[in-house]
């Protein structure tokens, strides 16, 4: 389609945006405008590596906008997380909008769009096809009186809302009081048949995203977009995936299915509604055999089907069957037994589907397998779950270059996407083509054209606008033992206790489980004066604020902490990570998708458990310097790093600190730190 505007140049675009918000010009930040830039007019993919403070979202955003408007064309901005996409709605795009609106010629729009289970069904509610209760629940008033007063709240919430979204009822309510009131795609009845059609939060959020420049959204609803066949988002020329990393992960969790015997039955008590009551009730036995077969089951990867599961499974799946053979006309006359049919078709279709693709999962060799299967285990955290088995796919890559890459030009961006030093790692998960040529892309500002078989694109590393070298030091404490099964040794608690004590607290603790981040919290709260925050002893949310507003407190914990901790300042000046965060070996996803990679002759454990473990490090360690002024230790305690042979890439993949094993030189370093 032909320019309709003449607009100004990018580099005027940028200056004026980052003019308005306050900022100063930064060069990472100008190259990477031009690299999208440069994407959006030859359409090849980029995958662009920004350093915390490079100003990355202004940096795709107004190349995106201008893109946007000159093309009459939308473009869809994928989050991770809520925080990012609050950051992007409510103080990006906004300033965006005013500051940019006289030299585009027109105000740019902007929506957010979230799955359609995020938006209350006015249709759900008016019809009263509630949930029935589950099993457990029916059999306790408290559980019962408890999510009838969230109903009753949220029916009151309804002449109050104007978006229907569940993120802006505060408080909020449990996923079961919400379920009472929303629906999946497959469980709407579609704008056309619906009564509520026009009054559809989720319709007038989807048609205010279809005449918007920039759609804000998630990966999750990316991928169902990309990965479901059915169109959920607006159409679009260019995606912009920020919170990159975290790709292949959101996906994978789109693309797993479940089968518990609650659902089971679940899905026969909404059959028993519109189908002969003994279809549903051969479902409801079906699910009680499962439920029992589940029960014998040991937990975790499941390398073959054990025959009498199959034969369960099976019994499963011919029930379903029988009942969605017995659902009746597609369209009946009546609305409220089409909202009925509707949901036990939808929760029919997914018992089905889920127990033909676990009995599919086992049909390939090693190499060829798709799919991984596993009985969950309870957590041991919170009210024990009943058991489930899940399938989830080994590798998404194929999934993405076809129906993601294949179709939109994309931009990928985050803090980390070189692992080891080059962005191959990624790619190759991505379903890019690695670079073969082995060229380092780690060097700032490297652009590296890659076009071997597949999907041409460019990654790009712009660096950081911090001096790693003269701000960070790593400090890896080669003398240490290696970790042990049992617990933190008494050397680490003795290390960690010092490093705490030179720092005057101001210390991030990353841990690799619970267990280790409680056991040192309990040992250092009794040996130490310095007040010791531990993951769980309250929100995450609440804990990090405290942390920062107190110098001296520490704050313990672990997975959500390595990705979710953003404190500028001296509350933090010490990173302590415990050991290397590679997968549990009982993980059956990483563990399968290792022998996946060793069944065609690959290297495992350096595809997928040195991969995983360097994303992480370089997420948990990236935690100290969030502001050019800030200073600080990163203190990793597993020795393998400093002497294991994987250690080399584990390190090529953290940011380049001045390194070293002397812990005098660093103990001396964070008093000085903590003295200014
Ligand atoms: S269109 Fe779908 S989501 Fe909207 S009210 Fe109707 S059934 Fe609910």
């Amino acid at each position: 389609m032909p320019p309709t505007t003449e607009l100004p140049g990018l580099s005027e675009l940028l200056a004026t945006a980052v003019a308005a918000v306050g900022g100063t010009e930064r060069p990472g930040q100008v190259e990477m405008a031009e690299a999208v830039a440069r994407a959006i007019r030859t359409g090849d993919h980029l995958a662009v590596q920004a350093g915390t403070g490079t100003g990355k979202s202004l940096a795709y955003l107004v190349p995106a906008l201008r893109h946007a408007v000159e093309r009459e064309a939308t473009v869809v901005v994928s989050t991770a997380t809520i925080a990012l996409q609050r950051q992007l709605v409510d103080r990006d795009l906004p300033r965006l909008e005013k500051t940019l609106a006289k030299p585009l010629g027109r105000k740019p729009t902007f929506a957010i769009l979230k799955g359609r289970r995020n938006y209350l069904c006015l249709n759900k509610l008016d019809s009263g096809m509630q949930d029935e209760p589950d099993d457990e629940a029916l059999f306790d008033p408290f559980q019962v009186s408890a999510l009838g007063r969230e109903v009753t709240r949220l029916r009151e919430w309804v002449s109050d809302t104007e978006t229907g979204d569940r993120d802006e009822l505060v408080p909020g309510v449990t996923d079961h009081a919400w379920r009472q009131v929303s629906v999946t795609a497959r469980e709407c009845l579609g704008a056309s048949r619906c009564p509520i059609g026009t009054d559809c939060f989720a319709e007038k959020a989807r048609a205010e995203a279809g005449r918007a420049d920039i759609v804000v959204t998630n990966h999750a609803l990316l991928a169902i977009d990309a990965l479901q066949g059915f169109q959920v988002l607006p159409e679009h020329d260019l995606v912009i995936v920020d919170e990159a990393h975290d790709l292949v992960d959101r996906v994978t969790s789109v693309a797993t299915g479940e089968l518990t015997s609650a659902a089971v039955s679940a899905a026969a008590r909404r059959a028993g509604r519109v189908v002969d009551q003994e279809l549903a009730d051969r479902l409801l036995e079906a699910g009680d055999g499962f439920a029992l077969m589940l029960e014998d089951l040991p937990s975790g990867r499941l390398d073959a089907m054990p025959e009498p599961l199959a034969g369960a499974l099976a019994v499963v799946r011919d029930a379903a069957y029988t009942c969605l053979s017995g659902l009746g006309p597609e369209r009946p006359a009546d609305l409220d037994v089409a909202t009925a049919r509707k949901l036990a078709q939808s929760q029919l279709d997914e018992v089905h589907d889920t127990a033909v693709r676990l009995l599919r999962a086992f049909d390939a060799d090693e190499a060829h397998k798709r799919d991984v299967v596993w009985r969950t285990a309870d957590s041991g955290l919170g009210p024990p779950r009943p058991p489930a088995l899940k399938v989830a796919p080994l590798a998404v890559g194929g999934l993405l270059r076809e129906r993601l890459f294949g179709q939109h030009t994309t931009v990928l961006t985050s803090a980390t996407l070189t692992l080891g030093g080059t962005f191959d790692s990624m790619a190759r998960s991505w379903g890019l083509p690695a670079d073969r040529e082995g060229a380092s892309t780690k060097a700032e500002g490297t652009a590296t054209d890659k076009a071997p078989d597949g999907p041409k694109w460019t990654g790009l590393d712009v660096g950081s606008p911090f001096d790693h070298r003269r701000s960070g030091i790593l400090y890896l404490a080669r003398h240490l033992p290696p970790p042990g099964r049992d617990g933190l040794p008494p050397a680490y608690l003795d290390e960690l206790a010092e490093l705490m004590a030179a720092a005057g607290g101001r210390t991030l603790g990353l841990f690799s489980s619970m267990r280790a981040a409680k056991q040192a919290t309990e040992a250092l709260r009794g040996r130490s004066e310095l007040p010791i925050l531990c993951q769980g002893d309250d929100s995450t949310g609440l804990l990090v604020r405290k942390f920062a507003e107190d110098e001296a407190t520490c704050l313990f914990g672990t997975l959500s902490l390595w990705q979710g901790v953003d404190v500028p300042g001296p509350s933090l000046s010490l990173v302590v990570v415990d050991r290397i965060p590679f997968p549990r070996p009982d993980d059956p996803l990483a563990s399968a998708r290792q022998r996946a990679v060793e069944a065609r002759g690959g290297n495992g454990f350096l595809s997928v458990a040195a991969t995983h473990a360097a994303l992480l490090l370089a997420q948990g360690t990236g935690r100290l310097l969030r502001a050019t002024d800030d200073k600080g230790v990163v203190a990793i305690l597993d020795p393998r790093i400093a002497t294991a042979r994987y250690g080399g890439f584990l390190r090529a993949s953290l940011p380049e600190y001045w390194t070293t094993s002397d812990a005098e030189v660093v103990r001396a370093a964070l008093r000085r730190l903590a003295a200014n």
